[in-house]
């Protein structure tokens, strides 16, 4: 069995060195434990922003979605599929007990024609993102024009989508024309900008000239206060993630800015644990939606567990379109 050992804090972007990648034995089963093997893993920011409260010298954290292959668990017999934030490994074991007030680990349902991998993305922790961060504090009506940034990721795609279902305009914003093009041609956006080649400040009178109604924002930092001066009175904002600030080294200046006063924004930050209980709302709906095709679904998927940290600082910068996953 290969697990990731977090070696050191991370310090501005992740290093190669601050990860060590080493073998560990397998100790045999005691009674209601069982034995899973990677098939999935997820990629995600959160290893990112999460990092400065991880205690060096521990397994580095992620979710999987990994195939039984062993059990003395009733519950968790040997050939399913289980969703389980077992970190960075190969082979867990596993009583099937979730710590805390985690949902995992969990059986997977069997998602008919679509991939399994997709468990962990539009029929998981992104997907339920997406839903109630959107549609809980966004509270989208239809006319309502809304802005999205990190557009073309995991959670943006589908909460692009999403507006587009509740009769929504929606702009999004990524970092480059080719995920724009994307956006608007595959999943319906009404319009992107490319924040790494436009103005924001110039293209968002273009293109949304009546001003914001909702804005969910991935991304934070200079992006978000340039939205902000461009929000109707009694605009509602989403504050789901913050990438563009997770590799700085000290925080920058505060991002409340006179708009959010003036114009009596709502502006509500959100973990996905508070929806911890409605799950399985958000993965049926979004599962109907894209049995329906009025969700589309993208993965940028690498080959090989040794490629873990390739594709988690490759996506922290950008170089993925829509969910990141390695394949053991
Ligand atoms: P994505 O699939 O969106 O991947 C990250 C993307 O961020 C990259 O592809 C890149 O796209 C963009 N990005 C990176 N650096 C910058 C930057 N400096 N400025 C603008 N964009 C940048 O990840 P997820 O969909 O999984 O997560 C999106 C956000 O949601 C993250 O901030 C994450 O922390 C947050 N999140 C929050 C949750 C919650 O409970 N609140 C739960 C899940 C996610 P591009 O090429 O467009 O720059």
């Amino acid at each position: 069995s290969k697990v990731y050992i977090f070696e050191k804090q991370f310090d501005g972007f992740p290093k190669e060195d601050d990860l060590k990648l080493i073998e560990e034995e397998l100790r045999p089963l005691n009674e209601e434990e069982f034995l899973t093997e990677a098939v999935y893993h997820s990629i995600d920011p959160y290893m990112r922003s999460f990092a400065p409260r991880l205690n060096v010298g521990t397994v580095f954290i992620g979710t999987q979605i990994a195939k039984i292959v062993e059990s003395n668990n009733p519950k968790f017999p040997v050939g399913r599929y289980v969703l389980g934030d077992f970190g960075w490994r190969t082979h867990t074991i596993s009583n099937g007990k979730p710590i805390g007030s985690s949902r995992f680990p969990y059986l997977l349902p069997d998602f008919g024609e679509l991939p399994l991998s997709y468990g962990l993305g539009v029929f998981g922790m992104p997907g339920c993102t997406a839903y109630f961060g959107f549609l809980e504090i966004c509270k989208p009506k239809a006319g309502n024009t809304v802005i999205v940034t990190g557009a073309a990721g995991a959670v943006g795609s589908i909460v692009g989508q999403i507006a587009k279902i509740k009769g929504c305009t929606v702009i999004g914003v990524v970092g480059s024309d080719e995920k724009g093009k994307w956006i608007v041609d595959e999943l319906g956006y009404d319009h992107y900008i490319n924040y790494k080649m436009a103005d924001l400040k110039q293209a968002l009178p273009e293109v949304a000239p009546k001003g914001i109604d909702c804005y969910f924002d991935n991304v934070g930092g200079e992006i978000s206060t340039t939205i902000l001066y461009h929000m109707k009175p009694f605009g509602r904002i989403a504050v789901c993630g913050c990438i563009s600030g997770y590799n700085e080294k000290e925080p920058k200046a505060s991002p409340v800015q006179p708009p959010v006063v003036s114009r009596q924004l709502r502006m509500e930050g959100f973990s996905i644990h508070r929806w911890t209980d409605r799950w399985s709302e958000a993965i049926s709906q979004n599962r109907k939606w894209t049995e329906q095709g009025k969700i589309k679904y993208r993965e940028t998927v690498t080959n090989g567990f040794e490629n873990m940290f390739s594709t988690f600082v490759n996506m922290l910068q950008g170089g993925n379109t829509g969910k990141t996953i390695v394949k053991a």
